[in-house]
């Protein structure tokens, strides 16, 4: 398999030159109110703080077994550089 067949067959929130966010919240977003996803306690600050510190973000859950995204709500309120830059230089897609 060459290089480029691999990174056209990523699930992963970056592929095909372009970082794939989540065009909006889902219903159940970890980010709205009310633990929707019933984490247990710490288990979303963890999550952030583990995101913040790699540089990295929180894949939305609903996309992790296919075309994988950043999670809207990680997106909105702690966009890592990574993810700054590539809106400054256009490279978001939405999905
Ligand atoms: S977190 Fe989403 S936008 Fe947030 S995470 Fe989950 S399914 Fe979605």
């Amino acid at each position: 398999m060459s290089s480029n067949d691999s990174l056209s067959r990523s699930r992963k929130p970056f592929r095909d030159g372009k970082v794939h966010v989540c065009r909006a919240m889902c219903s159940t977003c970890i980010f709205r109110p009310g633990n929707l996803m019933h984490l247990e306690e710490g288990r979303f600050e963890q999550m952030v703080r583990d995101a913040k510190k790699k540089e990295s973000c929180i894949v939305c859950h609903e996309t992790l077994d296919g075309k994988q995204a950043v999670c809207r709500g990680f997106f909105e309120r702690h966009a890592t550089q990574p993810l700054q830059i590539a809106e400054r230089l256009g490279y978001i897609e939405w999905q």
